[in-house]
């Protein structure tokens, strides 16, 4: 059977940024991160969603403890980040390989909010100069 990306990248058949890895799980920058801190923790098993591990298995637990590592290690642990896992096509997974995500630091869809936030109260402070109204 034809391996997914994950598992070449687990394999060392892909290249990746890696930046942990023991006998359970390899861990790698995303390769469009989303923030300026986005790594992806990969099970070195091929699970195809998080609806696929079996109940027995405490994958996600260590995944959870890896993740926290990795969080230190980037020095975002207190400040904060988001832990993640997306699950079959609406809830936005594309690589049918499990994988959590840990992403820190502001990401450029919310400079764009913060953007056009700004850009909407200079247009209504204009259009309140040109009618005259308060
Ligand atoms: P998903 O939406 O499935 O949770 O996220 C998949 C993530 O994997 C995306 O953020 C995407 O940028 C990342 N990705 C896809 N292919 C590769 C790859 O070959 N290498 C790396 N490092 N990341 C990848
Ligand atoms: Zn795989």
């Amino acid at each position: 059977m034809e391996e997914c990306v994950f598992c070449k990248i687990v394999n060392g058949k892909l290249p990746a940024d890696k930046v942990y890895e023991d006998d359970q799980v390899v861990a790698f920058w995303d390769a469009n991160p989303v923030t300026p801190v986005h790594i992806l923790i990969v099970p070195r098993k091929h699970i195809p969603t998080l609806n696929d591990i079996p109940e027995d298995d405490h994958i996600l637990a260590h995944i959870g403890h890896v993740a926290r590592k990795i969080a230190q290690d980037h020095g975002v642990a207190d400040a904060g980040y988001r832990f993640f896992i997306n699950v079959n096509r609406e809830g936005g997974q594309v690589v049918y390989h499990l994988h959590a995500h840990v992403a820190a630091g502001r990401g450029f869809g919310q400079y764009l909010i913060v953007f056009a936030v700004g850009v909407a109260m200079v247009w209504r402070k204009l259009v309140r100069l040109v009618t005259g109204k308060r």
